[in-house]
């Protein structure tokens, strides 16, 4: 572990940076703790809007984006609802509610914006990272070809959602995606959407663009450094104490700001932290698991990411789907997830994990969605005993023509579902959760969906929260020129919602 920099002048603890108190040698304006997609993008806002402060990046790996964020610990999804179906559900009376489905679309322009302002800057290369992948969804049987036209129906005027198409032709579903129909039975009804505005994103790839961006500027990364406390000093500060996973020593650091980006390990730090806002939450882990095509020959087949429905219990991130994707220059063939179950928090992680999660105030919460979610514990019990031969059987229902001997399986990452409470019991939730102190000085990001591909907004929204005067005053103008339509709605505008669309995807060299 490197030690930290020379003492130096640093942002004072109220937060005016025309104020500065003399910092020692272990202090910095602001730490981050983990070195994965949403450090990385909030180091680089950071070192943008702020070049002069002083950021400390903590990573208790030997490198950056080797939990989630790694290509092969997600599914690359550049997740904007056009073909995840747990998007938009169907009410009783068979009407889509397309909100969410909005919602993320909304959420992902804003990433394309950023990136495509760092590769319009030379700051990154988009060809490392995102790739055009067409977006499908794909169903069998009637009920769930009428649910699927209902939803085309719900979303292809919207302008958020230009250019989808809707079949039910085997003809025509063969172009988009041969591997679909070569061997299936041709009595059964299928019913497939298309949309080339799709895309796939190596996550990891872009974390260590965007940490490198960052380092370059200033920002020091230490590896192998794990953060084991994190506590509030009489002075306001942060210390954070971080241990040498190389040979065990610990150092403190302060640090008026901290934001815990540490994926899986968030929950145990925030509650170090002991602020009152983590009290109540807890944490269910869920790991993942693919099948990926042993030969490129394969892969060159299919050029789309394909979303079915997902099986009843199964939850809204367990869907399947059959996933082109572009990782280290090559192209892959993906399909899963299959859902894997173990205590641990990260994928590097402790199997005491979960264990040490549980305080007075969520065993409550963990207990009532221990004893209501049977429907999630009935599929993961069936996840569980799956074999190769039966996770080829559900590859089949994608790929009729899938071979056994051309797949094998890869572990992918954990996820932690954030377990809230509610009422005198519990909920378990499946999306992203900040969880900041009142006056946000601390903030750490919980769950996981629709995760890497919302780290733009989520971030945003964290330096609001966090910063409000300087993103109210001097930050505002260079926030609009980093992600101009940040704070209004595409959807609403449909001409700047196209013109936003062509001037990213010319940017990041996309399908327009
Ligand atoms: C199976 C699966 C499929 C997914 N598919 C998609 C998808 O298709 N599209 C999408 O957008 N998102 C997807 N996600 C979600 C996405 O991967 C995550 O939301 C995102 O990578 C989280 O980024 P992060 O920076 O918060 O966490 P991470 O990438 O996990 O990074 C956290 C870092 O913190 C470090 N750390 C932890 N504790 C400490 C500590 N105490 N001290 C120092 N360092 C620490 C870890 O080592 C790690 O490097 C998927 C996730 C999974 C698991």
């Amino acid at each position: 572990m490197r030690a930290g920099r020379d003492a130096g002048q640093g942002r004072s603890e109220t937060g005016d940076p025309s104020v500065t108190t003399p910092l020692s040698r272990n202090d910095r304006d602001v730490i981050l703790v983990g070195a994965g997609i949403m450090s990385a993008t909030l180091a680089t806002f950071l070192k943008i809007l702020e070049p002069d402060w002083t950021i400390e990046v903590f990573e208790r790996l030997p490198g950056a984006g080797r939990e989630s964020s790694d290509p092969w610990h997600n599914a690359g999804t550049g997740h904007s609802a056009l073909c995840e179906l747990n998007y938009t559900p169907q009410g009783p009376d068979g009407t889509v509610n397309i909100t969410k489905a909005l919602n993320v679309n909304e959420q992902f322009q804003l990433s394309r914006q950023f990136w495509a302002h760092l590769a319009t800057e030379g700051h990154l290369d988009p060809t490392a990272f995102i790739h055009t992948v067409p977006h499908m969804s794909f169903v069998t049987g009637d009920p769930n070809s009428a649910f699927l036209k209902a939803r085309y129906e719900a979303l292809k005027d919207n302008p958020l959602f230009q250019g989808m198409e809707f079949s039910t032709d085997r003809d025509t579903i063969r172009e988009w995606a041969p591997l679909l129909i070569d061997g299936r039975d041709e009595s059964q009804t299928i019913a497939a959407t298309h949309n080339n505005a799709g895309t796939d994103v190596d996550f990891g790839a872009l974390t260590k663009a965007l940490l490198k961006f960052a380092s370059e500027r200033g920002t020091e990364i230490t590896y192998n450094a794990e953060v084991r406390d994190v506590k509030r000093g009489d002075d306001g500060r942060w210390t954070v104490t971080v241990r040498d996973r190389g040979n065990g020593s610990t150092e403190a650091y302060t640090a008026p700001f901290v934001f815990i980006g540490a994926g899986g390990g968030a929950l145990h730090l925030l509650q170090k932290s002991g602020i009152p806002e983590i009290a109540g939450f807890g944490g269910f882990p869920i790991s993942g698991q693919f099948l990926r095509a042993k030969r490129t020959g394969v892969a060159k087949k299919h050029q789309a990411k394909v979303y079915g429905k997902a099986a009843v219990g199964a939850p809204p991130m367990s869907v399947p789907h059959l996933d082109t994707r572009y990782v280290g220059g090559e192209q892959h063939l993906m399909f899963g997830p299959y859902a894997g179950w173990s205590p641990k928090f990260l994928k590097n992680g402790r199997w005491t994990d979960l264990f040490t999660s549980i305080r007075p105030g969520n065993l409550l919460p963990l207990l009532n969605v221990g004893v209501t979610n049977f429907d999630l514990e009935k599929y993961l019990v069936s996840q569980l005993t799956l074999d190769h031969k039966k996770r080829i059987a559900a590859l089949r229902e994608y790929y009729p023509e899938a071979r056994p001997e051309e797949w094998e399986l890869i572990v992918a990452g954990q996820r932690v579902q954030v377990i809230k409470k509610k009422g005198k019991g519990g909920t378990l939730q499946f999306g992203t959760e900040v969880v900041a102190s009142s006056d946000g000085s601390i903030a750490g990001l919980l769950g996981a969906s629709p995760g890497a591909s919302t780290a733009v907004p989520i971030m945003l929204n964290l330096l609001d929260r966090a910063f409000p005067e300087q993103f109210e005053g001097k930050w505002a103008k260079a926030v609009k020129t980093l992600v101009p339509t940040f704070g209004t709605k595409l959807a609403d505008d449909p001409a700047l919602a196209k013109k936003t669309f062509e001037a990213t995807s010319e940017a990041l060299g996309l399908a327009k």
